[in-house]
C-alpha cells in the first residue's frame, strides 16, 4: 500500500531554541546543525531555508517541506530630509505596523523604534495609533524582524548597525507583555544581534502592575513613562489608562523598579499648547520628579488628524524646560524629526485600512 505523508507547515519562528533543537534532533539532525538554523534565522534574518547555504539541500527541502519563515513584509518607505527613515510594514494577515529609523550622527547613535502591537487599545487622545483600536498583539519574531529589516536599511543607508532599540511604537508594550520579553532577550542573545539591553528603553503609557512585574523580570532594559501630564484630571482626559493607573500608583511602581532594577528611568513628556506647558505644570512636574533619578524629555507634538491637540510653540517649550531645569531637573528638549513624512506614531499604518476591525482582549 502507498501511503503519502502531508505536513501541515508550522511557524519555525515560533519555537524557542531549545524546542527547536528536540524538534531537530527528532529528525536526527546533529546538534550543530540545530546551532546553523538557529543562527540563519535569528542572526542573519534570512526569509528563505535556501539561504541556508550550509545546510545541505535534502536538509532545507525537509525544512520547507515542514515548516515555514513569516517575515515582514515592507510595504512602504518613507525618507525625511533630516535622515529619519519610516516603514510601513505589512503582517502575513495583512495587519500594517510601522517602525522608524532615527539617525543621530553627531552621537553616532542609530536607534530604531519599534511596535508592540497592531493598532492600540488604550485611546490616547493626541494619537493616531489610539483611533484604530487594537487589531493584534505582534508575535516575538514580529518585533525582532522590524529590527532586522531596518537595520538592514540602516547598513546600507548609512553604513553602521543600529545601536538603540525603544519600544515606542505602535501599541502598549506591556500589555503585549510576553512577547516583547521574548523579542527582548532574543535581541540580547549571542545567538542573535546581542544587543546590550542597556540600549534597549520599554515606553508605558503606564500600568503599574506590569512596571512591577517588569522590575522582576531581571532585564537591564531602560523603561520610559509616557506622561505627558503631570496631575491626575488633566493626564485622565489626554490619557483614559491614568483613569486606573493614576500617578501615585505609577510613582510607587517606578520607584520599586529603580530600587529593583537601578535600571534608567525616564519621563516622556509631549509638550500641548496651552494644555501642559505653563508655569504650574512645570511645578507639578518637578513635584513628581523628586521620588527618585529621572531624565524628562520634552517632545515637540507631531500633530495628528482628528486629534483636538496643538504643538506648544518653540518658544514656551524652551520656557518651560528652563522652569524645569531651574529646579534641578535633568531635562532635554527633542525636536520632532521626520516633518515632511508621517512621523507621528500610528499615521502611515493608519492611512491604509487595516482589513479586519475588532477588538482583542490583551494578555
Ligand atoms: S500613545 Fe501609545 S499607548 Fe497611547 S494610544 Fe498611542 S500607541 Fe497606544
Amino acid at each position: 500500500m502507498i501511503t503519502s505523508e502531508v505536513h501541515v507547515r508550522t511557524d519555525i519562528l515560533a519555537f524557542s531554541d531549545a524546542a527547536l533543537q528536540q524538534e531537530m534532533e527528532k529528525l536526527g539532525w546533529q546538534r550543530f546543525r540545530s546551532d546553523q538554523l538557529i543562527s540563519w534565522l535569528w542572526e542573519h534574518g534570512v526569509r528563505s531555508f535556501e539561504e541556508m547555504t550550509n545546510l545541505s539541500k535534502q536538509q532545507r527541502q525537509e525544512l520547507n517541506e515542514r515548516y515555514y519563515i513569516p517575515r515582514l513584509v515592507t510595504d512602504k518607505v518613507q525618507y525625511s530630509t533630516d535622515g529619519t527613515v519610516k516603514f510601513r510594514f505589512k503582517l502575513h494577515d495583512g495587519y500594517m505596523i510601522e517602525s522608524v529609523l532615527i539617525p543621530v550622527d553627531e552621537e553616532e547613535r542609530y536607534t530604531v523604534c519599534v511596535s508592540s502591537q497592531a493598532g492600540c487599545s488604550l485611546t490616547c487622545k493626541f494619537c493616531a495609533t489610539g483611533q484604530m483600536g487594537l487589531l493584534r498583539n505582534l508575535t516575538a519574531s514580529e518585533i525582532f524582524d522590524q529590527y532586522t529589516e531596518v537595520n538592514r536599511c540602516c547598513q546600507e543607508r548609512y553604513g553602521r548597525k543600529l545601536s538603540n532599540i525603544v519600544f515606542m511604537g505602535m501599541g502598549e508594550p506591556l500589555l503585549n507583555y510576553k512577547q516583547v520579553v521574548g523579542a527582548i532577550r532574543r535581541l540580547s542573545s549571542a545567538k542573535g544581534p546581542g544587543l546590550s539591553p542597556r540600549r534597549m528603553t520599554v515606553s508605558t503609557a503606564g500600568i503599574a502592575k506590569m512596571i512591577v512585574r517588569l522590575a522582576d523580570e531581571d532585564l537591564k532594559v531602560n523603561l520610559a513613562l509616557s506622561l505627558h501630564a503631570a496631575d491626575d484630571d488633566k493626564r485622565s482626559t489626554m490619557m483614559p489608562i491614568n483613569e486606573y493607573n493614576d500617578l501615585q500608583s505609577l510613582m510607587s511602581a517606578l520607584k520599586y523598579f529603580n530600587q529593583k532594577t537601578g535600571n534608567k528611568i525616564s519621563y516622556e513628556y509631549i509638550a500641548f499648547a496651552g494644555f501642559n506647558d505653563q508655569a504650574s505644570d512645570a511645578r507639578n512636574l518637578v513635584r513628581l520628579c523628586s521620588h527618585f533619578p529621572v531624565m524628562v524629555n520634552v517632545i515637540e507634538y507631531n500633530p495628528v488628524r482628528g486629534s483636538d491637540y496643538e504643538k506648544s510653540s518653540e518658544d514656551q517649550i524652551n520656557q518651560f524646560a528652563k522652569m524645569v531645569r531651574e529646579q534641578g531637573v535633568m531635562i532635554t528638549v527633542r525636536r520632532s524629526r521626520g516633518k515632511d513624512i508621517d512621523a507621528a506614531c500610528g499615521q502611515l499604518a493608519n492611512q491604509e485600512q487595516n482589513p479586519i476591525s475588532k477588538t482583542i482582549p490583551t494578555s
